[in-house]
This record gives structure tokens, C-alpha cells and sequence, in this order.
């Protein structure tokens, strides 16, 4: 590949406490418990409101806080919820504690907390890279209207969903898995009869929502090779009566790959269209129904994951090993979609499982905490808690144990346990049960 070489002199905006980098779920969460920590913190976002797949991906519900209708994710993310809640902008569903939302209502409560909370926000900001020194990250590289710009912190948190500081910082990634999990443009439907679709709510444990009428007729047209690959359907509401949000498409692509990207967002734009006429004329309860709108990205399940001091396994999850250094947990089952098929491993918990802190950060990497879905777990672990709910569990404990290095002025690895596990139940995680 050809090359040139660029130099510039980039200007340092700022100067932290902690830099989050990424303002999806897990993102939001952890510069507020951070800011909440006593630290000066700022968070950088591409795009120019918080929420990452939950808004630019539409992807609903937020799943989930409960096992067995017992609240297991408490904390910030269901202070979130409840926040949510008092605008009319979350229903819970009991007894998984599945939380359908509206997406707008979403922005805005995330960055009034954030606000709130005093934390910096950098919007429209796409962070490039990183300088560093020695193993110590000094500054992150940011590219905005304004150009490239340096921010620098003493400790950083990755939540950008792909790894991208990490990456850029040359931290060890997890070995790629054979294939990645499909990526899946979500897309709005307005005029549809909510009343008649019962599948748009998630009440019971042990069910997989989608429609089997929809996907019958899907699957029968495919053995024709007149559908593309799909996935589900799976139908949720955003609480406006006649709309729902539609997870069906589905392609193979890495979505941390530029070219792979760009080709995803326009084949799967096509697809939408396509499979919007097949919901229209098979589903009655869409035979109205107009497209409002595409998400502003595809929906990304699986990029990279970093090699943390600890990989979580699908054994030790799936078994619920609860580790002296547990800061998190999930009750989702694991979910594993296909990326060659229209299948899914969908796997329910026998009871709710542990993240352990070890899996947040990485040897050589003392300044630097990762969370959200790029945490260290094999693909099975991370194919349950890479959802919501349990995201920004991980979200809160990184900015807790950050803001604790802080004070302490340590590597993120030598963070008091007992401490971090007694700020995060107070604020009423749950991490023992
Ligand atoms: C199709 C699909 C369906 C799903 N369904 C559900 C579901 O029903 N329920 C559920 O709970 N979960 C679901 N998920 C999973 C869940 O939404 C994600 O795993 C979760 O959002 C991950 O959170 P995160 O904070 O790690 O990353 P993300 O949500 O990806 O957030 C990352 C944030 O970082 C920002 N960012 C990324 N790179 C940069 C950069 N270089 N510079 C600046 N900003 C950057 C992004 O804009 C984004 O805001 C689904 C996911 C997909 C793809």
C-alpha cells in the first residue's frame, strides 16, 4: 500500500482528569459515574448526541436488568431508566426488565445527567488516534470542525463499541473469532397497528421475540433466492402509538473496515426497502405502514475486543463464577446471531452472571480502562452482556474505578477492589447475589 507522511502541529484544547471516549451506553454512563467520582471529565462523542446503537443504531429494547423479575443491574443504569421513566420515555417490561424507550427522550435524559454530573462534552468529534508516553497515554487526537485536536488526561476510558483507542494505542486485541456477528441496519415503520403486533412487548422469560408468522414467509421466499439474508424479525415500539422500530436485515461485514462499512450501509439500505414492501403486503398489521426512517448507522454486534489482564469466558459466565473482583454483571441470554444464515444461538442463563474488573484493563496499559462491549470476554461471555443494560454496568464501574485512580494516583490495575465494589453498591449495584 502507498503511503505519505503528514506532520502537524496539533493544538491541546484541554486538559482532564479522564477522557471517555464514545457516548454510547456504556460511554455515558461511565464519564458520569467518573465526574460523579470527584474527577474533571470530559467525553467524546462522533456524533452530536450520546447513546451510540441505542439511538444512532435504534436498536430496542434496552435489555435487560432482570433475572427471574429480580432487579440484577441497578446503579446509574437504572437511575437512567427511571430518569427516562419520569419524562414518558421508558416502560418496563417485567418480569426481564426489558425497557422500552424513546430514542429522542433517550438523548436528551443522557445528557442532562451528564450535564448534570459537570462532565465536558466533545460532539462531532471522531477521535483519530493518541500520543503517548512510554506505556502511558497522554493525549487523545480528535478531528472536528475546528481540525485535529489534542485532549489530554491522566487516565482514559475506551468505550467507542470497536476499540478504536485501544487500537490506536497498540493494546492486544482477542483473536478474531472465525466470523463476526452479522451487522443489521434497524429501520422505523410508522402507520403500523401496534395493537395488533403482541410481539412488540418482551414479557416472559425463556421466549425469543420475533415473528414466526413474518419469517415463515421469509424463509420460503429464500429457498426461491428472492430475499436476502435476514434475521428475526424482531419488532419493538418506541411508545408512539403506529410506530415500531424492525431488526431483519442482516449482512456479513467488519464493521471496523472502512470498505466493508461503506459497502454494509448501502446494501443494507436497499434491503430495507425490500423487506418494508414484504411486511407491508404479508403482515396485516403493516399493510399501512410508511418507512420514517433508516438508523444513522447500521447497528454494529461484534469489532474488536481487547485482551484484557482477564478474558471472561462463556464457561465461567454461564456458570456464574462470582470473582473476588466482580464490578458488574448480566442477565441477557447469550445471543449469538448468525453471520452466513438466518440463525441464532440464543441461550438462556440458569442465573445471572459476574464481570470481573481484571477484564476492563490491559497489561501495559496503565493509564487506560476499556468498557462496554470491547471488554475482555471470549465470544460466548460477551455475546450476553454486550447488551444494554449490562454495558452500563461496566460503563459505571470504569468511571468509578478511574475516578478512584485518580485520588489514588495509581495504575488502573492497583484501583482499590474494596473500595470500587463498595462505591458501586452504594450507589446500588448489585454484585453479590
Ligand atoms: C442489530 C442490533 C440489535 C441489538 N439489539 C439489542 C437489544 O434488543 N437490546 C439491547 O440491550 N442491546 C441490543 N444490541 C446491543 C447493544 O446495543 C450494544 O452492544 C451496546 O450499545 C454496546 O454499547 P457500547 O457503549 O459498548 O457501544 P456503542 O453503543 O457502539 O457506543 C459507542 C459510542 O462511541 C462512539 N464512537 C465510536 N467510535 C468513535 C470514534 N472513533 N470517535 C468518537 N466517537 C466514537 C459511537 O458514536 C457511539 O456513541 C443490539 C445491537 C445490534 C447491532
Amino acid at each position: 500500500m502507498n503511503t505519505i507522511t503528514q506532520t502537524k502541529e496539533i493544538p491541546v484544547v484541554g486538559q482532564y482528569d479522564i477522557v471517555v471516549c464514545g457516548g454510547g451506553p456504556s460511554g455515558f454512563v461511565a464519564a458520569i459515574a467518573a465526574a460523579r467520582g470527584g474527577a474533571n471529565v470530559a467525553l467524546i462523542e462522533r456524533y452530536g448526541f450520546t447513546g451510540g446503537m441505542a439511538t444512532a443504531g435504534l436498536v430496542a429494547p434496552i435489555s435487560v436488568f432482570n433475572y427471574n423479575g429480580k432487579r440484577v443491574i441497578g446503579g446509574i443504569p437504572w437511575e437512567f431508566v427511571e430518569r427516562l421513566a419520569a419524562i414518558g420515555g421508558a416502560r418496563e417490561e417485567q418480569p426481564l426488565g426489558n425497557i422500552t424507550y424513546s430514542p429522542e427522550k433517550y438523548k436528551i435524559t443522557a445528557q442532562r445527567m451528564l450535564l448534570e454530573a459537570g462532565v465536558t462534552l466533545y460532539f462531532h468529534s471522531y477521535l483519530t488516534g493518541c500520543r503517548k508516553d512510554g506505556d502511558e497515554i497522554t493525549h487523545v487526537i480528535i478531528e472536528n470542525k475546528s481540525g485535529a485536536q489534542a485532549l489530554g488526561a491522566k487516565y482514559f476510558i475506551d468505550c467507542t463499541g470497536d476499540a478504536d483507542l485501544s487500537f490506536h494505542a497498540g493494546a492486544p486485541m482477542q483473536p478474531p473469532g472465525k466470523i463476526l456477528q452479522p451487522a443489521s441496519l434497524i429501520f422505523m415503520l410508522g402507520n403500523v397497528d401496534t395493537d395488533a403486533l403482541p410481539m412488540i412487548r418482551h414479557a416472559k422469560q425463556g421466549v425469543n421475540y420475533h415473528d414466526l408468522a413474518m419469517r415463515e414467509i421469509l424463509e420460503k421466499l429464500r429457498e426461491k433466492r428472492e430475499v436476502p439474508l435476514f434475521g428475526g424479525p424482531w419488532y419493538c415500539g418506541v411508545l408512539a402509538k403506529g410506530t415500531v422500530v424492525v431488526n431483519m436485515t442482516r449482512v456479513q461485514a467488519n464493521m471496523a473496515d472502512n470498505r466493508e462499512a461503506t459497502n454494509a450501509e448501502c446494501v443494507l439500505r436497499e434491503h430495507v426497502h425490500l423487506f418494508t414492501e414484504l411486511l407491508r403486503q404479508n403482515i396485516p398489521a403493516f399493510s399501512e405502514a410508511t418507512l420514517l426512517t433508516t438508523a444513522p448507522q447500521t447497528g454494529v454486534r461484534e469489532t474488536r475486543r481487547v485482551k484484557g489482564h482477564h478474558t471472561l469466558t462463556g464457561d465461567e459466565y454461564l456458570n456464574a463464577v462470582n470473582f473476588p473482583d466482580a464490578i458488574a454483571r448480566g442477565c441477557h441470554p447469550v445471543d449469538i446471531h448468525a453471520a452466513g444464515s438466518t440463525g441464532q444461538r440464543c441461550e438462556f442463563l440458569k442465573s445471572a452472571g459476574f464481570v470481573p474488573y481484571r477484564c476492563l484493563t490491559i497489561p501495559g496499559f496503565p493509564n487506560l480502562i476499556v468498557a462496554g462491549r470491547i471488554f475482555s470476554a471470549d465470544g460466548v461471555a460477551s455475546a450476553s452482556i454486550r447488551v444494554q443494560a449490562s454495558v452500563m454496568g461496566i460503563g459505571q464501574a470504569a468511571g468509578a474505578a478511574a475516578a478512584l485512580a485518580v485520588k489514588a494516583g495509581v495504575d488502573v490495575s492497583q484501583v482499590d477492589i474494596a473500595e470500587l465494589r463498595a462505591t458501586l453498591t452504594a450507589s446500588g449495584a448489585n454484585l453479590s447475589e
